[in-house]
């Protein structure tokens, strides 16, 4: 067993220290992401056409909306560029 130092001296619990990251990962709480559009949101519409299932244009009050409660996965990293690329920074990203 040289190299290797048995996970009950090193006292992380066995089962983590068996588990490669990505397991580890699936293991912990799936943290969902939210987002919100601010007033400062100037309407151009660009984050409705980077992702059309979070946002959406509200006709009545010249904005965009946020049309789900949390963001799909698949979706997220639209999303972050959506709020990267907002020329009013009215995209604010929520991670729980
Ligand atoms: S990209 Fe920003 S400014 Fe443009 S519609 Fe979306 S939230 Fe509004």
């Amino acid at each position: 067993m040289k190299g290797r130092v048995p996970a009950k001296i090193t006292g992380k619990p066995l089962v983590r220290s068996l588990l490669n990251p990505t397991a580890l990962n699936l293991l912990k709480k799936e943290k969902k992401m939210k987002v919100k559009v601010t007033e400062n949101c100037m309407g151009d519409r660009r984050c409705n056409d980077l992702c059309p299932e979070v946002f959406e244009y509200d006709e009545d009050e010249l904005k965009s909306m946020v049309k789900v409660d949390e963001v799909p996965a698949q979706y997220e990293a639209l999303v972050r560029q959506a709020a990267d690329e907002c020329g009013a920074d009215a995209i604010i990203i929520e991670d729980d």
